[in-house]
């Protein structure tokens, strides 16, 4: 895996911000955090066909594109903003991802597209040299390599936007970003991404197969859209995560441990080979890394609640239960075995996840979806973005018989 390479900030009065996934969870917290800042303009919002709420911020923030991937959604949201009397300039169709993504007025991009959707625009803001603030992780599990290579080669600065991710960024030494010799030369010894555990840390194991799609994306601490919910609840999450994490910071899996922290009030650490621990903690509410990630390296305010460790009572660390969560497992093996695996992985748990969430295929048969289809496909080098989507494609087509076949 490549080191990361960063570049010191531009820093410019006023930002004009891409925000990919305007109608998201993320989407929706990060319009929030810039309502609170002048400085911050949008220059595009994209949504796939929520039409209602994409006229709604589009009347309320003005920008100069608003992108519906759906095209008949992009013809009904023309008529109504015709119909308001707005400026702003509908584009259709995944391509306008990519131009508002890459556009030479953009200097920030918010990549918050759910799922494989959010790779392309996600590196196109990386080669036009963007400020990229990175909620879509699944861009990075996909194509890591290749995501990492082009941030090498360009002028783009990345910044993690998923809490722990971001936790750890905060948490390591600012001239980590401009080094090539890798974190251990720095003196980290372990990142440790903590996790909350989701709604079933609990749970008789004998119950888990009957778990239906409302009590999966019924997060104890977070609210977020329904995928990264089942994610969150299976911990295919944190399988993500580390890989994310091993991209993102150029570590092995082995330096990437997990702890299961239900509060969700630590964020992750970062530990030293001295016996420091650093830690980041916040109220979980994801306002906090979004502002973080705008405004950094300066902070603003987010608008989430501050902490108050007096009312907060007792923090708890254990080890999770890989038996429990065997698509935690999954990952923490796509991420020692690399290459592809990753690919395969991503895709055919965003085909298990969406078949559950339709109630045609149960909680548990996603880690046994795609560990099938890891064991039916070979991993190779992951060599051009081509490359990945054929893979991807084929894991999705695979997972998708392996689904009819149950
Ligand atoms: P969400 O489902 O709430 O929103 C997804 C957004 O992507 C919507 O705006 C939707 O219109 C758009 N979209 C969906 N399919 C698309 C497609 N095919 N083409 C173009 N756009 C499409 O998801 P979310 O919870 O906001 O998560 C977004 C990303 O951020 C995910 O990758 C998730 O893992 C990551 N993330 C989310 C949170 C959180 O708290 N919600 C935390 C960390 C990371
Ligand atoms: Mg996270």
């Amino acid at each position: 895996m490549s080191a990361p390479v960063h570049h010191a900030p531009r820093i410019s009065a006023t930002r004009s911000i891409s925000l990919l996934g305007a109608t998201g969870s993320i989407g929706k917290s990060t319009l929030e955090v810039i309502a609170l800042h002048p400085q911050y303009s949008v220059f595009a919002l994209t949504a796939n066909s929520n039409v209602a709420l994409m006229l709604e911020q589009c009347l309320r923030f003005a920008p100069r594109f608003a992108v519906m991937v759906d095209e008949s959604a992009a013809e009904e949201l023309t008529r109504a903003l015709v119909r308001h009397g707005s400026a702003t300039c509908v584009l259709a169709g995944p391509q306008g991802l990519i131009e508002v993504a890459s556009h030479p007025e953009v200097d920030t991009v918010m990549a918050a597209i759910v799922g494989a959707a959010g790779l392309p625009s996600a590196l196109a803001a990386v080669q036009h040299s963007k400020k990229v603030l990175l909620a879509n992780k699944e861009a990075l599990v996909m194509a890591g390599d290749l995501f990492m290579d082009a941030l090498a080669q360009s002028q783009a600065v990345l910044l993690p936007i998923d809490s722990e991710h971001n936790a750890v960024f905060q948490c390591l030494p600012q001239h980590s970003r401009a080094t090539a010799d890798g974190l251990p030369a720095l003196g980290v010894r372990r990142i440790l991404l903590t996790a909350s555990g989701g709604p079933f840390r609990e749970w008789p194991l004998e119950h888990l197969h009957a778990v239906t799609p409302e009590q999966a994306c019924k997060h104890p601490n977070w609210s977020m859209g329904r995928k990264i919910s089942v994610d969150s609840a299976s911990m295919m999450n944190k399988g993500l995560e580390v890989i994310e994490a091993c991209f993102l910071f150029g570590v092995g899996p082995e330096l990437v441990d997990v702890l299961i922290h239900p509060q969700s009030i630590v964020h992750s650490m970062v530990e030293y080979t001295d016996g420091s621990v650093l830690a980041q903690m916040g109220s979980p509410d994801m306002r906090i890394p979004i502002a973080h990630c705008l405004a950094w390296p300066q902070r603003i305010a987010s608008g989430a609640a501050f902490l108050d460790l007096t009312r907060q009572g007792a923090l708890q660390f254990h080890a999770p239960d890989l038996e429990r969560f065997p698509c935690l497992r999954l990952g923490i093996e796509a991420a020692r075995a690399g290459g592809t695996a990753p690919t395969i992985l991503n895709a055919a748990n965003e085909v298990a996840v969406e078949a559950f969430l339709r109630g045609e295929s149960g909680f548990t048969a996603i880690p046994a979806i795609i560990e099938q289809t890891l064991a039916q496909m070979t991993c190779g080098k992951a060599e051009s973005v081509d490359m990945i989507r054929q893979v991807d494609e084929q894991a999705r087509t695979l997972a998708r018989r392996l689904i009819q076949r149950r």
